[in-house]
């Protein structure tokens, strides 16, 4: 940190930014990353976060923060239903955040504000902002590709493919190649039209900012970006992946368990498995069984986190099978929550079984890691098929999660000639993403391209 402070201090520039993170962990943690590359910049920082998943100011010295209250209800605040949760802070925030955001206009003396930066999910923040005359951009935490996909969503529903039939899964979505119809984008909620009404107004809010920031590369993402800009005709900014503009930092809610950094010193080089379904991700009981046998079976070193609540109705561990630990001991390692980023640029690390939330695939992609995808939800089934079909750095679980197929998945992409290939080919991507941070590489380029867009505001 003491280099950002130092390039900051450089380069001040006298302007200030607002970010307004969604409280989830895959949207803060890309926020909190384009605040240090702003901040390193030159420009100052103010982050208006909420009551539900506030961030911890002492962990941020050169950010000043400002919490408004969300007022979720307990049974609001701790609900599964993701598509209730962020309506109702969509709802319910307003207000407050207009206030907040018209105090802070109100008493910036010393130095001007620029824009706010809010996240896209945040639909009404771009309505508010120009209500007080100050310049939206919106910062999208997913992957291009899935955002094409969540914004064809009513059309998909025109054409029939919604609601999805069971007999036709494995049929190609033509509008949206390389997709299959068991890919569209679907979230589980108790109220789909609230999920139709949420992606219409990111959508709009899309279309009426000032700019999209994406976590993303134009090298990974360039036909999506086309087929995306016939549609949003508003200046786009692939300055990512952000997390590899800095040495690894960290915005975790949940404190990380170290100790696993000097297990994986104890293991040979590319011969772990890291297997992480991300923060949100819930699988039942027999699912984790059959994890948990396929992990077993297939003998190779493992590092596996276990977040509780991952398993539905379950605290943490009781569901594994009698005598896991003991079968698995010495080459097996269950923590809570791991320091991601660092565990997989460890040389440990061979494979990365994730469920393709986009932190995580980028995250992997960045340290030349081949994937095992199973996708849970929403983008994640989108990234998974561009991780397996597209960029062909994985294999797609996407057949019946019996312990056999996810035995044989380890097998092939830890010790057959496949995994060597898709190794070979993620390292590849690996070598693109460092060049596009580089001197004249396209996100360098880009970020400088936002940041004269931000001083002529
Ligand atoms: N993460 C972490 N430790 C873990 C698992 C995940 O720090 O044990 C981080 C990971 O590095 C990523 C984020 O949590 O930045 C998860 O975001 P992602 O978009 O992959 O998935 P989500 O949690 O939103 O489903």
């Amino acid at each position: 940190m003491e280099n950002i402070r130092e390039s900051h201090m450089q380069l001040k520039k006298g302007h200030r930014l607002i970010l307004f993170p969604l409280p989830l962990q895959g949207h803060i943690n890309p926020m909190i990353q384009l605040a240090n590359i702003l901040y390193s910049k030159g420009f100052s920082i103010t982050i208006i976060h909420t009551n539900f998943n506030p961030l911890n100011p002492s962990n941020y010295p050169y950010f000043t923060f400002h919490s408004i209250p969300d007022g979720l209800l307990e049974c609001e605040a701790s609900t599964e239903d993701l598509t209730l949760l962020i309506s109702n802070l969509n709802v319910k925030c307003v207000e407050p955040f207009r206030n907040c955001l018209a105090k802070l206009l109100l008493d910036a003396l010393d130095e001007p504000i620029s824009c706010l930066i809010s996240d896209v999910v945040w639909w009404f923040t771009e309505e508010v902002a120009k209500g007080l005359k100050l310049p939206t951009i919106v910062l999208r935490t997913n992957s291009i590709c899935s955002f094409l996909a969540f914004a064809a969503l009513q059309l998909l529903l025109d054409k029939g493919y919604l609601p999805i039939q069971a007999c036709r899964l494995e049929e190609p979505v033509h509008e949206l190649h390389p997709l299959k119809v068991k890919d569209i984008p679907v979230i589980k909620t108790s109220k789909p039209e609230v999920l139709q009404e949420t992606i219409n107004k990111m959508a709009k809010q899309a279309k009426a900012c000032s700019g999209i920031i994406w976590n993303s590369f134009e090298e990974l993402e360039r036909d999506a970006l086309t087929t995306l800009a016939k549609d949003f005709v508003v200046p786009m900014f692939l300055i990512g992946p952000f997390h590899k503009h800095f040495p690894a930092s960290s915005s975790s809610l949940v404190t990380q368990d170290r100790n696993c950094i000097s297990w994986l010193d104890t293991q040979a080089p590319n011969s772990v498995l890291y297997v992480s379904f991300g923060s949100i991700a819930a699988i039942n009981e027999a699912e984790f069984q059959e994890i948990a046998w396929g992990l077993a079976n297939s003998k190779q070193p493992f590092l596996w986190v276990v977040r509780p609540g991952l398993v539905n109705s379950s605290e943490w561990l009781e569901p594994l099978p009698d005598g896991f630990l003991e079968m698995t001991g010495g080459r097996g390692l269950i923590v809570k929550w791991a320091p991601q980023q660092e565990v997989l640029a460890h040389p440990a690390i061979g494979g990365f079984w994730t469920h393709n939330g986009w932190n995580s695939t980028l995250e992997g992609l960045c340290e030349g890691v081949p994937m095992i995808c199973l996708p849970n939800f929403g983008d994640q089934l989108i990234n998974a098929r561009y991780v397996s079909n597209v960029w062909r750095v994985g294999i797609h679980l996407e057949n019946n999660l019996d312990r056999g197929n996810i035995e044989s998945a380890i097998k092939r992409l830890m010790v057959e000639a496949e995994g060597q290939e898709l190794r070979i080919r993620t390292l590849n991507l690996k070598g693109r993403v460092d060049l596009c941070l580089r001197g004249k590489g396209s996100s360098c380029q880009n970020l400088e391209h936002l940041i004269n867009y931000i001083l002529s505001f």
